[in-house]
């Protein structure tokens, strides 16, 4: 049975120490490499679709979220508030939306600046009870990818097909497989805010999005500030979450009083899109790790290559192309010590993509001979090729190890 939390202790990716806290996983070497180049992959991607970053911190005064809404919608799932003075009180925050709506009042805005995509990675919380929580898939710490478009609302269908197509360039890259798309819906009941006809006008909107996309309806699965379309996927025991998100909201530029001067002069309040691209770094690599059994694509595989000298007549120059390696910006180890088909197996449990064998002769030539995940042999090959074989693998994120024939 694939689970992450056993792949993730064998590789060690993370570590869920009692004493840090239930649902506060550590990130270890490893999986802190492989987190952070899949952070910078998805900073770049949004920077190339228009989006701004920001930082914005992880807690805030109690007001704030109780303008936002938060307080009234969401207090169940969030901490106790912390108390400095009898009116100065603080909360670790549910969700990034309220920072990124001063984000945009921070001053006047004009049509010209729509739409504006603030984006960041930025940490949440919630007080999952703690049956629930389990390694990466159920945390209270949450580090989410997220961005907020604030738009026009004749903006607002482009946007969400503009955001779809980057959902689907990073999947593409992460390897991951949507079980499937989901429109949510207003259910019964009135945990909602905003008035019918703004309800029906998002909603029209979405489905207008979803043209030709295979969905279904969910109705009562809607955000209480507006309805959304939700990516699914399941887990490797049948579990299904939301891992992409396109969320309508026009209930908080109305609560921030968010507004902007449109071309004739006058005050227009702007639609709030949320969306996230891969969802929390912790469910994404919990899904990430059981989708490829710890084999990440060489991309954002924690070591990227392995250098192993047949003995120790190679161990210079394995050194000083290890060197090389690093220069040109990959993950690369020496691993020097034992048998060396000890050494092949301890790298294949690790799942690292290439292996690079050099032996005596090798090491006169220059040459490398490099071994790839699953256990097929390349015909040594100058080190530079080698090297700019990995390197091109790695800058275009393929999911193969060789390029195609
Ligand atoms: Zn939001």
């Amino acid at each position: 049975m694939i689970d992450h939390r056993r792949l993730g202790r064998e590789l060690d990716l993370f570590v869920s120490d009692p004493l840090a806290g239930a649902g506060l996983p550590i990130w270890l070497p490893a999986g802190a490499a492989a987190r952070h180049a899949v952070e910078e992959y998805v900073r770049e991607l949004e920077r190339r679709s228009g989006h701004q970053h920001v930082y914005s911190p992880p807690l805030g005064k109690r007001e704030l979220f109780e303008l936002s809404g938060h307080f009234g919608y969401f207090a169940d799932d969030m901490f106790p508030p912390m108390r400095l003075s009898a009116d100065d009180e603080f909360v670790l925050r549910p969700a990034l939306c309220p920072h990124h709506a001063l984000v945009f009042r921070a001053r006047g805005r004009s049509y010209r600046e729509l739409p504006l995509r603030i984006a960041e990675l930025g940490g949440m919380y919630r007080s999952e009870r703690s049956g629930v929580l389990g390694g990466l898939s159920r945390v209270r710490a949450i580090s989410l990818n997220d961005a907020h478009t604030f738009c026009a609302p004749d903006q607002v269908g482009e946007e969400v097909v503009e955001i779809l197509g980057l959902i689907r360039a990073a999947h593409a890259a992460l390897g991951v497989r949507p079980a499937g798309f989901r429109l949510s819906l207003r259910g019964p009941g009135e945990k909602y805010v905003g008035d019918d006809a703004q309800w029906a006008r998002a909603e029209e909107l979405l489905r207008g999005a979803l043209a030709g996309v295979d969905y279904v309806e969910a109705p009562g699965e809607a955000a209480f500030y507006g309805p959304k379309i939700d990516i699914q996927i399941v887990d490797a025991a049948g579990r299904e979450s939301t891992i992409s998100t396109i969320q309508l909201d026009f209930d908080k530029p109305e609560r921030f009083d968010l507004s902007y001067t449109d071309r004739d002069g006058s005050r227009r309040r702007p639609v709030m899109v949320h969306r996230s691209l891969v969802g929390s770094m912790e469910r994404l690599f919990a899904y990430l790790i059981e989708v490829h059994e710890g084999a990440f694509p060489a991309w954002y595989a924690p070591v990227q290559l392995m250098l192993l000298p047949v003995d120790d007549g190679q161990v210079d120059a394995v050194t000083e192309l290890a060197r090389r390696a690093v220069d040109a910006g990959l993950r690369v180890e020496v691993d020097a010590a034992g048998s060396l088909g000890a050494r092949i197996r301890d790298a294949a449990r690790r799942r690292v993509p290439y292996l690079g064998v050099l032996g005596s002769r090798e090491a006169a030539d220059g040459h490398l001979a490099l071994r790839l995940r699953g256990g097929r042999a390349l015909d040594p090959m100058p080190a530079a090729a080698a090297l700019a074989l990995i390197s091109r693998q790695v800058a275009s994120r393929a999911a193969d190890l060789l390029p195609p024939d």
